[in-house]
């Protein structure tokens, strides 16, 4: 019932015999459509016109990839309307925050359009006598992209501007949760003139993920998910010889110093706690209270919880929309009921709520839970899902102890008045991107994303410089045109300068 979403291979729509999943409406429980799920034998059909295709396309001039990409940015903005409609419906956020993220999205295509910037090699002049030495960067090949579902339309854009203008071929295997974004845009890049096969969609799970992880046509795999795949992602594509980033799950820490303006940071971590119904690998699922600031922060935040209309994410009103499945409420669910067992405080309950009109929607209200032992999986391990779990310690260096200590290491942000504390805190801190009074400290497009520890296997961080990177090789080129009377002892000791 509802639309069909088929692969995108050679610049058309290949529909599989095989298997196919519902796509559902988070905010109603019903399906609105059918994706069709791939295999080895789609994977091998894309990867072959990728090789085709990449060979000419890494011939293209700088220039014309360069238009192509401005042509891409134009049509995006005059559809994100209709893609910010498509996200809401598959992954339930609001418009306004599906528009959001495409604008987020746009940032790295905007920052590939300046890839004449990037590929310039170096250039050194008479290393040795008459010699000369220049280096430059040449795509790898084929490369894919596997994304999540919390941003169908940023994460990939984090990976294919860049891969395409660098001269690679690229394929996305986007979440089979939301995975209608991906086809509207490799039918734009279509438009904007990126010759076929170059930029192709191949929906579905595992076997797809595994088979694009082990292809032999395939030189890179870039990875944005939860951990433990991240990790079986990063092993099996390093097994088989790729480049490899894999950046994995999260578990972000705010720490609100005494000296914080209390409602600013309240008002800050909330937005991050709840925003997207915390389905953010940048959410703040946790707030450090240093000091006698604890009960304060505690109002303020409640206060702000108990703002927050919930709804669908089409409707205007909506501050807080649905999470992605009922296995994703069921389990923000009993990660409330195991911290409450546990003898913790449930300051706001999220449990329980309905949504008039949406009974079988995914809905769970924004929760607040304190007094919570931290060594509790409800703390240590990622809910994503609108829960917040408030810690309190005494001072500021139990709090970097406490920030320290999770094997995540995605995201922080300190909130103070000190920058005293804030430059410590930027300096002793184990995580890969940092906020001082920013809740969620997203690298803008020319810089780059990435976490440390269990937030990201490999050696890239994704987009901005370190994509222009992965998806490119440097060969390093020494010259010499000799005179043709010029002759020279031949000699077998190693060659100085
Ligand atoms: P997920 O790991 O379940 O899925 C990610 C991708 O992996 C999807 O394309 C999916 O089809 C595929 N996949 C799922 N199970 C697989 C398996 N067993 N074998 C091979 N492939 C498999 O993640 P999700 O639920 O879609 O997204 C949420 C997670 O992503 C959260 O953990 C969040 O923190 C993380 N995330 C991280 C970042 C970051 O930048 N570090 C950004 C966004 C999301």
């Amino acid at each position: 019932m509802g639309y069909e979403i088929t692969h995108w291979i050679g610049g058309q729509e290949v529909a599989t015999a095989g298997s196919t999943q519902p796509i559902m409406n988070p905010a109603t429980g019903r399906e609105v459509g059918t994706l069709h799920l791939g295999d080895e034998a789609t994977v091998d059909q894309a990867v072959q016109v990728a090789l085709e295709s990449q060979k000419g396309w890494a011939k293209v001039s700088l220039a014309k990839r360069t238009q192509i990409l401005y042509r891409m940015r134009q049509l995006m903005i005059e559809h994100t309307d209709e893609i910010a409609v498509v996200i809401s419906r598959e992954h339930g956020k609001t418009v306004g925050d599906a528009k959001g993220e495409i604008a987020r999205g746009l940032e790295t295509l905007e920052f590939a359009t300046s890839i004449t910037q990037d590929l310039k090699g170096g250039f050194s002049a008479n290393v040795s006598t008459g010699v000369d030495a220049h280096t430059l960067r040449q795509p790898l090949g084929v490369v894919a992209g596997i994304t999540p579902f919390n941003f169908p339309a940023m994460v990939p854009f984090w990976m294919h501007p860049i891969a395409i203008a660098t001269g690679n071929a690229f394929i996305l295997k986007p979440s089979e949760r939301d995975p209608s974004a991906s086809n509207i845009v490799a039918r734009l890049y279509q438009e904007a003139g990126l010759p076929d096969g170059v930029f192709q969609v191949v929906h579905g799970g595992k076997t797809v993920v595994d088979a694009l992880c082990t292809h032999d046509g395939i030189k890179g795999v870039s990875f944005v998910g939860s951990t433990p795949i991240a990790k079986h992602v990063h092993a099996t594509a390093s097994a088989a010889g790729k480049r490899v980033q894999a950046l994995g799950g999260a578990n972000n820490h705010a720490v609100v110093m005494p000296d914080a303006n209390v409602e600013f940071a309240a008002a800050q971590v909330a937005s991050g706690a709840f925003g997207s119904a915390g389905e953010r690998c940048m959410a703040v699922p946790v707030a450090v209270t240093v000091g006698d600031i604890h009960d304060e922060f505690i109002a303020a935040i409640k206060a702000e919880a108990e703002k927050l209309v919930v709804g669908p994410g089409d409707d205007e009103r909506t501050d807080m929309p649905p999470v992605i499945t009922p296995d994703a409420k069921a389990r923000v669910i009993r990660m409330t009921d195991e911290a409450e067992q546990a003898g913790a405080t449930i300051v706001v309950d999220g449990r329980g709520l309905v949504v008039e009109g949406h009974e079988n929607g995914n809905f769970v209200g924004p929760t607040i839970i304190t007094d919570l032992a931290a060594d509790h999986p409800t703390y240590t391990e990622e809910v994503f899902g609108p829960v917040l779990v408030v810690m309190h310690v005494n001072n500021f260096d139990e709090a970097i102890d406490l920030v320290n200590a999770s094997p995540f290491g995605n995201g922080t942000a300190i909130f103070t008045d000190s920058g005293h504390y804030a430059r410590r805190f930027g300096d002793e801190i184990q995580v890969g991107m940092i906020g001082i009074n920013v809740p969620i400290p997203t690298p803008v497009g020319y810089y780059s994303f990435g976490g440390w520890n269990d937030s990201l296997f490999g050696e890239h961080h994704a987009h901005g410089p370190e994509g222009v990177s992965f998806y490119t090789r440097q060969k390093a080129v020494t010259t010499r045109w000799p005179s043709q009377n010029e002759t020279v002892e031949s000699s077998m000791s190693f060659p100085t300068h």
